[in-house]
Formats: C-alpha cells, structure tokens, sequence
C-alpha cells in the first residue's frame, strides 16, 4: 500500500510535469505560475519517496557503505533549495492568487 501511495502521487506528477512541457512553446506568467508549483510539489515528493525507500530498507538504507539511497536523499533535498527555494516558488504562486470576491459573496451570503 504504502508503495502504491507514492507512485500513485509520483503519477500525477509526472503527468503534470510533462503537460507543462507541452505548452512551454506558449511562455506566460501563468505558466511560469503552474512551473513552479509543480516543482515545490515535485521536490517535496521527491524528498518523501526518498525518505520512504530509506525507511524499507532500515538500516542499510541509511548506511552509504551498504546502498545508494542514503546518498539520494541527501541529493534529492537539494531541489528544494536549487533552481529556486521552496519559499521562493510560494512567492511566485502567491503572486498570480486572484481574489473572486464574487464567489466569496455569492458563498458567504447570509441576506435572504
Ligand atoms: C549543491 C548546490 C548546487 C548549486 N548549484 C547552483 C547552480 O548551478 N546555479 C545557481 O544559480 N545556484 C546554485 N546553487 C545555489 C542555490 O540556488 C541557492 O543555495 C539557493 O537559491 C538558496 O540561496 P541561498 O543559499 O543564498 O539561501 P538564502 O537566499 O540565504 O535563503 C535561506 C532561506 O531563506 C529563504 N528565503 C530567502 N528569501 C526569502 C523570501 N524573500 N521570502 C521567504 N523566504 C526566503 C529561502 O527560501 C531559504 O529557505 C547551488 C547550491 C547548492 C547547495
């Protein structure tokens, strides 16, 4: 289950990734916008799946000498911060937020 978990999500991903790769011929901020939440996303997954493999492996996984994954994800924590932190991803996405105060009031409304 817990495998399935992860490449379910590691799916959708992919999925978004290269969709996004298909209108890169049509740059826009809203583009730029969606870039960059899937990359907060990816990276995050990306750390977790890591973490994951790390975790069914026990020790060995965490020890270099014995396999790979220790090393991976420490690697795979550098996307978070590489290319554009985290923080600064939330700022561009942040950005392009458009207040619908219609919907607000059309949901919130308490008049008759
Ligand atoms: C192994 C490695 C390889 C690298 N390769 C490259 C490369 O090839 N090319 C390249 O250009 N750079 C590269 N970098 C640099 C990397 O892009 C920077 O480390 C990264 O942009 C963060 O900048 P900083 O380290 O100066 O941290 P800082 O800018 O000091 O940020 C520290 C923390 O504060 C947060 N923060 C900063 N400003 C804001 C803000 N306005 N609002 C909210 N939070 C904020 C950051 O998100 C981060 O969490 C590499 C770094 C490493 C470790």
């Amino acid at each position: 289950m817990r495998l399935a978990q992860l490449d379910g999500q590691v799916t959708v991903h992919e999925l978004a990734v290269r969709g996004l790769a298909r209108e890169f011929h049509t740059p826009n901020s809203e583009l730029y916008r969606r870039i960059a939440a899937v990359k907060v996303g990816a990276g995050r997954l990306g750390e977790l799946v890591m973490s994951e493999c790390l975790q069914l492996f026990g020790g060995c996984g965490y020890l270099e000498s014995e396999t790979p994954i220790g090393e991976l994800w420490r690697d795979i924590r550098l996307v978070r911060l590489a290319a554009g932190t985290d923080e600064i991803m939330w700022e561009l996405i942040a950005g392009g937020l458009v207040p619908d105060d219609d919907s607000y009031d059309r949901l919130v409304r308490t008049d008759p």
